[in-house]
């Protein structure tokens, strides 16, 4: 089997890199030390912008379909070391090995979308009220896009970004959790053998800075930063957001969410309780999109709760390497004292709640593996309208359809939403104006993994950004309006006469 030693060096990373320094690498499956990283100062961290800057500048120029070749050319890398990054993915974040090869996959994907992508930039043209006269709109470039991403996604949340903000123009400088500083670093390895066959990309389009906070923060306030998409939670984009305004940069904010199923009366339950358990136990409840409340119709509560007792009896918990698990460790101590609290909370609210102590203690004393836990709660209380980033499922039941709506809709956050249903009228509802107030709304599917086709992002304490699919490029470019006179006259708009 690779040892994570053979897996980096697999993977192009330089050995002298991963010691000596003093951020320090751990595989929460064990709490093993991985590697020790030399942290970026602040003033490398500008440095790396500006470098960041200057290739920009080259890069803008370059025609949109080359620098898709660029991203067609990372695709490739990233099919070639999928195995590799992949088992990286488990190792650093924890994953279960098919989820660990999932996000790498989710890369592929966005690069092959954003490939189609850099054919298809376009601008509206549009009908101008004076004659002798064109309106067109252009796209352009930012400049330099900042990333800042959180340890559950260590290498998709990059890649979202990355292959569309180069396609449409821009240098990227990405600071990665530093809870997870290794699979950044193999895909910084990976994009420079990528552009190394592409040729002449210019020195800096991909920059990485290993550190927390602070280095973070370098970017976030930087002037010759001119988008700074973040993800993580609610306080950090509470934290980024205003300092970005505050300098009118540009801000993508992609923070936590607090997402809902309902089933009604008619749900297919099998259906159902499938998407409940993936979406609340897979990754260890921590996804964005992480099923954390499930509200039932009080006609088949009790069915489909026997139902997720009996599921979450039997699913495997350990070693997330290990073939057949499915519930990996949280990824350290402190997310595990987190859901604690959150359970004794719980039950002071009123809740009933089963399962969420500590397992495999003996077996790995320095990780923190938990048996996911289902919290029966009297209403949607205090508790419930926090993200606790762990597998907690709340149980809330109702009686009339609005009812579930307005639960539904009355927690601060707003990613992900979902109905299982079989009545037209209920799934209608749920995705109209009046429906779900969540960025993703689904049917008859759960509220965890989503396609890279579509727009991802949440509203309200979520942030409001839109990653990903659909149109989400053009958050990544600026937009100006040409108009073009033709004629020889210079007739004004709103047909203003001036000094005639
Ligand atoms: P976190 O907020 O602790 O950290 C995220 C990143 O922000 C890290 O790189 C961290 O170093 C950086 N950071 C923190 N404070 C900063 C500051 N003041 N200035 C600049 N950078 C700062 O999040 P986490 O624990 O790594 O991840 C879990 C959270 O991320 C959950 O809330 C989850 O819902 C959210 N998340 C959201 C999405 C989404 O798309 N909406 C996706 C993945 C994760």
């Amino acid at each position: 089997m690779d040892t994570p030693q053979d897996i980096l060096r697999n993977l192009g990373l330089n050995p002298s890199s991963l010691t000596g320094g003093t951020l320090i690498a751990r595989s929460p499956i064990d709490g093993a030390e991985l590697a020790r990283l030399h942290e970026h100062t602040v003033a490398q961290a500008h440095s790396a912008i500006t470098r960041a800057r200057q290739a920009s500048l080259a890069w803008r120029d370059v025609p949109a379909p080359r620098r898709g070749e660029l991203i067609r050319l990372l695709g490739e890398t990233l099919r070639q070391h999928k195995r590799e990054l992949g088992r990286l993915v488990s190792l650093e974040a924890g994953k279960i090995l098919a989820e660990g090869e999932g996000e790498v996959q989710e890369m592929i994907d966005i690069c092959d979308f954003a490939v189609g992508l850099s054919r298809q930039l376009y601008g509206l043209t549009i009908a101008s009220e004076r004659p002798g006269h064109r309106m067109m709109e252009t796209w352009h470039p930012l400049g330099v896009v900042g990333v800042i991403s959180a340890f559950n996604f260590p290498v998709a949340v990059w890649s979202w970004n990355a292959a569309l903000a180069l396609v449409c123009g821009n240098a990227v400088v990405w600071k990665p959790s530093e809870k997870t500083p290794l699979t950044a670093l193999a895909c910084q390895a990976l994009f420079a053998q990528a552009a190394q066959r592409f040729g002449d990309a210019p020195a800096g389009l991909s920059e990485v800075l290993i550190g927390g906070r602070e280095v973070g923060e370098a970017l976030v306030d930087s002037h010759s930063v001119a988008l700074v998409s973040a993800t993580g939670s609610t306080r950090m984009g509470r934290q980024v957001g205003p300092r970005v305004a505050q300098r009118f940069g540009r801000v993508l904010l992609e923070l936590g969410g607090n997402n809902a199923i309902i089933v009604g009366p008619t749900a297919d339950l099998d259906m159902a309780a499938r998407g409940i358990v993936f979406g609340a136990i897979g990754t260890a409840g921590q996804r964005c999109t992480t099923t954390r409340r499930l509200i039932v119709h009080e006609s088949v509560a009790d069915e489909l709760v026997q139902r997720l007792h009996k599921a979450y009896a039997s699913a495997p918990i350990g070693n997330p390497l290990d073939e057949g698990k499915l519930v990996g460790p949280l990824i350290d101590r402190v997310s595990f004292d987190a859901m604690q609290a959150a359970l004794t909370a719980a039950r002071e609210q009123g809740g009933k709640v089963t399962g969420g102590e500590r397992v495999l203690a003996d077996q790995y004393p320095d990780a923190w593996y938990v048996r996911p836990a289902i919290a029966e709660m009297p209403g949607q209380t205090d508790v419930v309208c926090h993200e606790t980033f762990a597998p907690i499922l709340y149980v809330m039941r109702y009686k009339e359809f609005g009812d579930a709506l307005t639960m539904q809709n009355g927690v601060p956050q707003g990613l992900s939403s979902a109905i299982f249903t079989n009545d037209l009228r209920e799934a209608e509802t749920f995705l109209s104006a009046a429906g779900s107030d969540c960025g993703i709304a689904n049917v008859n599917i759960g509220t965890s993994g989503a396609e890279i086709g579509g727009a991802f992002g949440g509203e309200k304490e979520t942030g409001g950004g839109r990653e990903s699919g659909s149109d989400s490029w053009r958050n990544y470019m600026r937009r100006a309006t040409n108009t073009i006179n033709y004629s020889r006259q210079l007739p004004l708009a709103q047909g203003i006469k001036f000094g005639e």
